[in-house]
């Protein structure tokens, strides 16, 4: 039998071996959607082979953020999930953040061993006072601890960009959070066009492309597959993957929880698709996947963690992830080597 005869003959593992793992081109859509389609007894196959893909392409360095709220609640835009907008009745209440606070953040994120420190604001993009505090926040922390600044304002203008690329952020994050095609069941007051077109306005001023998604808002398994199709697409060099943990008052405050089985596919596949990316466990991961699936994860495709609390809902203790990391020989990625 020819080649082709014996690719057609193979399955989709043995497929993503030679494609991804030797030759490190991920996976496509189509590939993708046989990943999440896997039965549960090959979920441990895919998620070892993922675990290979990490290391060949990535490394066994495990990196380490931190993120910190500038402005909680209050934000204006409809994203169904979120329970810092402020058009759902949600126990989030507005909040700012002081300088001092700020920075005391950043100190404790960089004694965890984080290389990354992202400040994140609940708007739909930044105002001028919002830039200003930024920028205070940012020379004040470089001023105390030596650590990368990530910041996550939502959309941007070019100008805004510029400015923020002139203030030193190393990497900036803005989520496609979900499929173009579902999209509009997920936000109805900006568009996916628009994510997209502030992740273009970061990568043309070099800056890294933080872009993530949330798994499990009633998405098909075909929509989970473009998802990761499109994330591929914008390339960029982290993807934070995060589990709806649907929040009360929020239009999605009552979808099940994702299945640890599901939630276990989509990281193998998503690291298939991604073989180069930071492939970071965010939020949600606790309630879909509880401890054992936190091992799992690491083993399965994810190298990189958030340490600490997320924006709106507790995490775990850094220790716990830290003594993980250092159990299964993870080293954690320095400072010198993100630069
Ligand atoms: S996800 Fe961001 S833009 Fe959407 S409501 Fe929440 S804070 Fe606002």
């Amino acid at each position: 039998m020819d080649r082709e005869g014996d690719i057609a003959l193979s399955s989709i593992l043995d497929i993503a071996r030679e494609q991804v793992l030797e030759q490190g081109r991920g996976l496509t859509e189509a590939q993708v959607l046989e990943v999440v389609r896997l039965p549960d007894e090959r979920i441990e196959d895919a998620l070892q082979l993922a675990h290979e893909v990490r290391l060949r392409w990535c490394g066994p360095e495990v990196e380490v953020e931190g993120i910190v709220s500038l402005k909680t609640g209050g934000c204006p835009e409809d994203c169904h999930f979120c329970s810092q907008s402020g058009r759902f009745e949600t126990p989030v209440r507005a909040a700012r953040i002081d300088m001092p606070a700020l920075v005391e953040a950043a100190r404790q994120t960089a004694a965890t061993g984080a290389t990354e420190f992202c400040i994140v604001a609940a708007v739909r993009g930044p105002d001028a006072r919002l830039m200003s505090q930024v920028r205070d926040g940012i020379d004040a922390i470089r001023q105390a601890v030596d650590i990368n600044i990530a910041c996550s304002l939502g959309i941007l203008t070019a100008e805004q960009a510029d400015e923020l690329q002139e203030m030193g952020v190393h990497r900036y994050n803005h989520n496609l959070e979900t499929a173009r095609s579902y999209f509009t069941s997920v936000v109805t007051t900006h568009t996916w066009e628009e994510r997209r077109d502030t992740l273009n306005l970061v990568r043309d001023r070099g800056m890294e492309v933080c872009c993530g998604c949330i798994i499990g808002m009633g998405e098909s398994l075909e929509q989970r597959a473009e998802l990761a199709a499109q994330l591929a697409e914008v390339d960029p060099h982290e993807v934070p993957m995060n589990f709806l943990d649907p929040r009360p008052g929020t239009p999605f405050g009552d979808l099940p929880l994702v299945s640890a089985q599901d939630a276990l596919r989509a990281i193998a596949a998503f690291r298939l698709a991604l073989p180069r990316t930071v492939l970071r466990f965010a939020g949600g991961r606790e309630l879909t996947l509880g401890d054992m699936g936190a091992r799992q994860g690491m083993l399965g495709g994810i190298n990189a963690i958030i340490v600490g609390n997320y924006l709106t809902t507790l995490g775990r203790d850094p220790h716990d992830d830290l003594n993980l990391l250092s159990e299964l020989s993870m080293p954690v990625k320095e400072l010198s080597k993100s630069l």
